[in-house]
């Protein structure tokens, strides 16, 4: 059997990339059937719970407030409205709800407990609650765990050499200390990233290797196909072709064969017959829901159509892990420490972020 290596060197990561189509597939499929039943794939509902006014500068991300995008930005969510989207997300199959807020990082206070109160909610109703709130502290990653937070997610977004070309706002090693801080608790990792950014297949190979040697490897992965949003400073990227996307799914699985690869951002481009092979690939976890954070994502009725199409089931929730307790706010051992970390900024500017922010002014003079 396939043993989970955390040596993976690029080298050996691009030459099983750059394997011939058939080969790559029949490799990647056969670690898939040793560890994962092939026909049953993970549901996740991505929830944004805080829309936009994000002050960092990645430069995919329509949230970020520097550029001038469609997106209309919004408060915090009531628990009751999170509440009330869990219910749904779960009536329609969804095993696990993510919950993203665009900030740089999570500020103790009457918002993070306002979340921690969120977690608590849906744990309760059974299912996998993950979060996607930035960099997070120990202290705080141990909050949310006792909260009952099944995930954490933070992407490393792509290679350490190309993330200086996508974000100036922080440093990857930024990225790495957050996932240091969850792996302190019991909550699982959920850390991908994008292709599709302008990166090469180096770097996309590079970011392999920052996630597999990662010991343990991140319980789930997503790999997400660039959706080049106008007035980001990667509105003119050219798509993803979906072979690309099948290889990044197949290298993925062969070097994490433990780990939940799933298709995320993009899935709107891909055929019903790109998405199979993907799952043929090893893709077991995908995102439903009309909208991925502010993005389109397809529909969840055409989604269980594919479903039966292809004889996949759901994956029920707390198979891998079972379910955390939750620990209610006033028996919490964990009080708010008005932490103020720091984390880098490393403050060199990216140009094509530079300009996009330019001309985002230049517009909303107009
Ligand atoms: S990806 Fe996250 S951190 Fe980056 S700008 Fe968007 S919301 Fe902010």
């Amino acid at each position: 059997m396939n043993q989970t290596r955390h040596n993976w060197t690029k080298e050996e990561i691009l030459a099983i990339y750059n394997k011939p189509l058939m080969e790559l597939l029949y490799e990647a499929a056969t670690v898939h059937r040793q560890f994962h039943d092939p026909n049953t794939v993970q549901v996740s509902t991505l929830l944004s719970i805080k829309t936009g006014g994000c002050p960092e500068d990645c430069g995919y991300c329509p949230q970020a407030a520097r550029y001038h995008t469609h997106i209309e930005g919004n408060d915090l969510m009531s628990v009751q409205q999170v509440k009330a989207q869990a219910l749904r997300a779960k009536s329609s199959g969804s095993s696990r709800v993510c919950m993203g807020a665009a900030w740089r990082n999570v500020k103790d206070g009457p918002e993070f407990d306002q979340v921690l109160e969120m977690v608590r909610t849906i744990n309760k109703l059974d299912m996998e609650v993950c979060c996607t709130l930035g960099m997070v502290t120990e202290n705080q990653a141990k909050r949310l765990a006792e909260a009952g937070l099944y995930a954490y997610n933070h992407n490393l977004d792509t290679s350490e050499e190309y993330y200086k070309e996508v974000i100036s706002t922080r440093g990857y090693e930024d990225r790495l200390q957050t996932i240091e801080n969850v792996r302190k608790t019991n909550v699982t990792v959920c850390s991908g990233g994008i292709i599709g950014m302008g990166e090469n297949v180096e770097d996309r190979a590079g970011m392999l290797v920052a996630l597999s040697t990662l010991n343990p490897q991140p319980e789930s992965v997503p790999i997400n196909a660039l959706v080049a949003v106008e007035g980001t400073p990667m509105e003119d990227e050219k798509p993803v072709e979906i072979w690309e996307m099948i290889r990044m799914v197949a290298t993925t699985r062969i070097v994490m064969p433990q780990t939940q690869v799933r298709l995320s951002a993009g899935r709107t481009e891909m055929t019903r017959e790109g998405q199979a092979m993907c799952f043929f690939a090893g893709a077991n976890s995908i995102f439903a829901g009309d909208k991925l954070l502010t993005t389109p994502n397809p529909d969840v009725n055409e989604d269980m159509e594919m479903f039966k199409q292809l004889g996949l089931t759901p994956q029920k929730p707390f198979i891998k892990i079972s379910q955390p307790q939750t620990v209610e706010a006033a028996d919490s051992q964990y009080a708010s420490l008005g932490e103020k970390p720091k984390w880098s900024r490393p403050g060199h500017a990216i140009d094509r972020n530079e300009a996009a922010k330019e001309k985002g002014k230049v517009v909303s003079k107009s």
